[in-house]
Order: C-alpha cells, then sequence, then structure tokens
C-alpha cells in the first residue's frame, strides 16, 4: 500500500495531530509530527519527506506560504502538500493556486487518505542541510509577513485572472466567464454588470431565484423595467434570501466609468468578499473595454453605416453560407436584386441627404418585410439584396412584389416636407444546380435591368438556364 512513504504532519493541536499520526501508522506510513508551522517547515526542507500534511492555518507560516516555500526551492518542489482546513471553496482555490496538492477539509479522513495515495511521491532527496534552518523567534514577525504576502498573492492572482479575461472578445462571453471565476472565490446570490455605452446588462443568478433577484439588482442598478437583461443561470449562485444591502462598485477605463458591478452577498457576508468585489471591479475595465472594441470592430466591419443592414462583404458570406446550406440539404434558395428608380433624379432635385434619406428608409423597410432567416444587405449605391431562404420561385414573386407595393408606398419626406415617392425594380434569381453567388447575383442583376427596361416599378424573374451535364454537351466538329 503505502510502502513506508515518510510523511510530514503539521498540526498545532496535540490531541488531533496523535490520532492522525497513530491512524496513518496503521495505513504503512512512516509518519512524524510537528505542532510548530516553523519546526515543521525545518524538518521538511532539511530531509524532504515523500509527503506533508498541514492546516491552512497555522502559526508562523500559513499553509499557503509554506506551500509556496516548498514549490520555490529545488529540494522539495516535487513534494507534495496536502492542505487541510474548513469548507470552503475559496480556500480551496488558494491552496490549488499556490501549488497544493489536495485540499481537504479538516476532520475528513477518507478524503485526506485519498488525497495522499494520489499524490505521495517515490524517491524524495535524501540529501540534507541545503537550506539553513529557519529561526524560531522570528515568527512573530513572519506571522505578519505571511498575513500580508498571502494577501498580495490572492490578490495579484485574482487580478490576474481577470486580466485574462481580455481576450475574450464578447460581453456576453465576458461575463459568463466572470461569473465562473468569481463564484469559485465567493458564495453570491446574484452579480450584475451594467455597461453604460452601448447599453447592456447581465446577471447571474440561481434559476430559483430570478424575479427576485432581477428585481434587485435593476434597483441597485438604478436600471428601468425595460431595459432588456442578459441572464445567466445556474446553480453557482446561491438562492437564499438577501440579507445585507447589495454592494455597487464603478468600473473604470483611464478616467471614465465605463459600467458598474454589482452583488448581492450569501448572508451577512464577509469582509472579504468585500475585498474581492473591489479587486475585480479594479481589473475589469481594461478587459471590458477590449471585448466592447472587438463587438464594435466587428460589428462596423459587417454593416453599412447608412442603412444599419449587411455590408456587400457581409453579404456576399453570409450568401456563400446559405447557398452552401440550401445545396446540401435540397432546399430552393431565391435571391432579390432591387435598384431605386430615377435615384439620380432624386439627389438632383432634393438634395443628397434626402437621397440618403431614403437609403436608410429602404434598409428598414426591408429588414421589417423580410424574415428573420432571410438576408438583408447593401449591395451598394442605391442597390439592395435580399436573399430568401428555402423559397421557391412562387415564393420569391410574392415576396418581391409585396416589398415592391411596400416601397411605392412607403412616406419619406424632403426638406420642404413634401413627400418624395419612391419606386424600386427587382429581379428575381433562383438557385440552380452548381450555382454560385456571383452567377446568381448576375442573372438577378440581369433580371432587374429588364425591369428598368420595361418600365420600371416591377418584378422580373431571370429564366432558368437549362444547365447541359457533360454528356450533352456538343463537341465542335473540327475539335473532333
Ligand atoms: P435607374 O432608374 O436607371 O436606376 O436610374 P438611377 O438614377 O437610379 O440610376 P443611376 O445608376 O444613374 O444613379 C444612381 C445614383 O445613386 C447615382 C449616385 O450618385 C447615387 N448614389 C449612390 N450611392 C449613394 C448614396 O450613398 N447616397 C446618395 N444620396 N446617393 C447615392
Ligand atoms: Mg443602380
Ligand atoms: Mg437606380
Amino acid at each position: 500500500m503505502s510502502s513506508g512513504h515518510s510523511i510530514i504532519l503539521i498540526d498545532p493541536e496535540d490531541q488531533t495531530r496523535d490520532v492522525l499520526i497513530q491512524r496513518l501508522r496503521m495505513q504503512g506510513y512512516k509518519a512524524t509530527g510537528f505542532a510548530g508551522a516553523v519546526e515543521g517547515a525545518n524538518a521538511i526542507l532539511s530531509s524532504p519527506p515523500s509527503a506533508v500534511i498541514a492546516d491552512l492555518w497555522m502559526t508562523g507560516i500559513s499553509g499557503v506560504q509554506l506551500t509556496r516555500l516548498l514549490r520555490a526551492e529545488p529540494g522539495t518542489e516535487r513534494v507534495p502538500v496536502v492542505l487541510r482546513g474548513p469548507d470552503s471553496p475559496r480556500n480551496r482555490f488558494w491552496s490549488e493556486r499556490a501549488g497544493a496538492a489536495a485540499y481537504v477539509v479538516k476532520g475528513r479522513m477518507g478524503d485526506l487518505v485519498r488525497a495522499l495515495g494520489r499524490s505521495v511521491i517515490d524517491s524524495a532527496t535524501e540529501e540534507e542541510g541545503f537550506f539553513t534552518q529557519l529561526q524560531d523567534a522570528e515568527s512573530a514577525i513572519r506571522d505578519r509577513i505571511a498575513a500580508y504576502l498571502d494577501t498580495a498573492l490572492f490578490e495579484s492572482v485574482l487580478a490576474s485572472e481577470v486580466r485574462a479575461l481580455s481576450t475574450c472578445g464578447a460581453f456576453d462571453r465576458l461575463f459568463d466567464l466572470l461569473t465562473q471565476f468569481v463564484s469559485q472565490v465567493m458564495s453570491y446570490r446574484w452579480l450584475a454588470l451594467s455597461v453604460s455605452r452601448p447599453s447592456q446588462v447581465a446577471l447571474h443568478a440561481h434559476p430559483a431565484a430570478r424575479g427576485e433577484c432581477e428585481r434587485e439588482a435593476r434597483q441597485a442598478l438604478d436600471l428601468p423595467v425595460e431595459t432588456p437583461i442578459l441572464r445567466i443561470e445556474d446553480e453557482d449562485a446561491s438562492a437564499d434570501p438577501a440579507a445585507a444591502q447589495p454592494l455597487v462598485r464603478p468600473v473604470e477605463f483611464g478616467q471614465e466609468i465605463v459600467a458598474h458591478i454589482a452583488l448581492s452577498q450569501k448572508g451577512v457576508g464577509d469582509h472579504q468578499d468585500v475585498r474581492i468585489l473591489d479587486v475585480v471591479a479594479r481589473e475589469l475595465g481594461g478587459p471590458l473595454r477590449m471585448a466592447l472594441l472587438v463587438e464594435e470592430t466587428q460589428r462596423a466591419a459587417t454593416t453599412d453605416p447608412l442603412t444599419g443592414i449587411m455590408n456587400r462583404r457581409a453579404l456576399l458570406a453570409a450568401l456563400d453560407v446559405e447557398q452552401a446550406r440550401s445545396e446540401r440539404h435540397g432546399y430552393p434558395m431565391s435571391l432579390l436584386l432591387l435598384d431605386v428608380d430615377h435615384f439620380k433624379l432624386i439627389n438632383d432635385e432634393r438634395g443628397h441627404a434626402t437621397g440618403d434619406q431614403v437609403l436608410a428608409a429602404l434598409g428598414q423597410l426591408l429588414t421589417r418585410q423580410a424574415r428573420k432567416t432571410d438576408i438583408v444587405g447593401r449591395w451598394g449605391g442605391e442597390e439592395f439584396v435580399v436573399v430568401l431562404s428555402g423559397a421557391p420561385e412562387s415564393g420569391a414573386r410574392i415576396a418581391a412584389e409585396r416589398i415592391r407595393s411596400a416601397v411605392e408606398r412607403m412616406s419619406v419626406s424632403d426638406v420642404k416636407r413634401q413627400r418624395v415617392p419612391v419606386t424600386v425594380s427587382i429581379g428575381i434569381a433562383c438557385l440552380e444546380v452548381n450555382d454560385n453567388a456571383e452567377v446568381l447575383i448576375d442573372r438577378a442583376d440581369r433580371a432587374m435591368y429588364q425591369a428598368k427596361a420595361s418600365g420600371r416599378n416591377r418584378v422580373v424573374v431571370s429564366p432558368t438556364v437549362l444547365r447541359r451535364t457533360g454528356t450533352e454537351i456538343e463537341i465542335p466538329r473540327e475539335l473532333l
């Protein structure tokens, strides 16, 4: 089983230490006990054992500090340390980050034995005297240094975890990762993040307490009832009722407040929770700004600024995807190409600004008319494309006619408050075997020009191209 592995146990309470030593010996370990952390550390450093068991909280050196010390020394860097303390996710997190092999709840013998069995190492270095022995006299000052260092380390680990969120590239993902991490280091009822520009709010709460948590979060962050909230619900948040006022902190970037973070502590909370929230609020500004910028850049790269719909690049990319999907599943797809009739006249007679207004109104009208699954984009100038997924020619005709007549009825006024009559000519092309986006748009374009030639303000469907298969191709005589 344990084949005489040596264990050093540090436990300040004589009785529990003796009991544990007995039990470890029964398991076949060569266990030696120490009451003080400093003596224990001395013994470990001068003759490294196969494993160390220590308390998280000890006078002289904390368990976490002892672990860091052993990890840092070449002679003991591989000696596993099992830390024991109260049942708390924060302690577990902290211990693991310090390099402990395991964290077990004090008093759980079975867990301790299993943790030892997993982590014990075979050959600890037998060399001795590689480390100057620690001085007992220093223990008072060491207490303070230990406490200070542990706090500083814990905070720096927290800070770097928050900073690591800067690569996540989207607000919802950032919030999700943030809650996963904060709920590991403290217990809360709800955690909320409210960004001012562009306005977005996210809330993490327990599913059983969602209504009440949302009310509290809206109140704490001063959010009107109609502000939409992105909700993340799981049991990492607590369902206990509120026992204290929520904590709210500003999140700054540079000199500017970019968001507010708020949380409702579980029970009456503790002062460490406040410290954690302060560190998170202090570090979150940069990563949050980064995520918002990435989102904004992606939006700007794919959106036409005048109309707010997809630009040509995004449209082509979406069309490619849609076409591939239609081909794979064998369902129809139609494409409408719209061109404003005599648009140059609108610009010339009523000014370019009115022309722009017409284009923006058309973008909105097309978005309203299209289904969620359709793709709407500005092809360029006064030309628009609507991709109707799943629509055969008959459906596309109906949709195009509906759009044509809606544009005719559309109301845009110029600077003199006079109604600007707008009509469009629409060309329709339907997806055929082996089509590609370019060919499809080209057919729609030809149909649209036919609509222009035959009087404008009308819909024309491109004739079906009868594709010849390889065997049917006539090969010119002279090539035979
Ligand atoms: P047709 O019925 O044959 O399509 O006539 P048209 O006048 O619409 O056609 P033409 O292609 O000659 O004119 C298109 C005009 O659209 C010319 C161009 O100045 C204008 N235009 C292109 N982009 C914009 C824009 O972003 N804003 C404004 N206001 N005008 C634009
Ligand atoms: Mg045109
Ligand atoms: Mg035109």
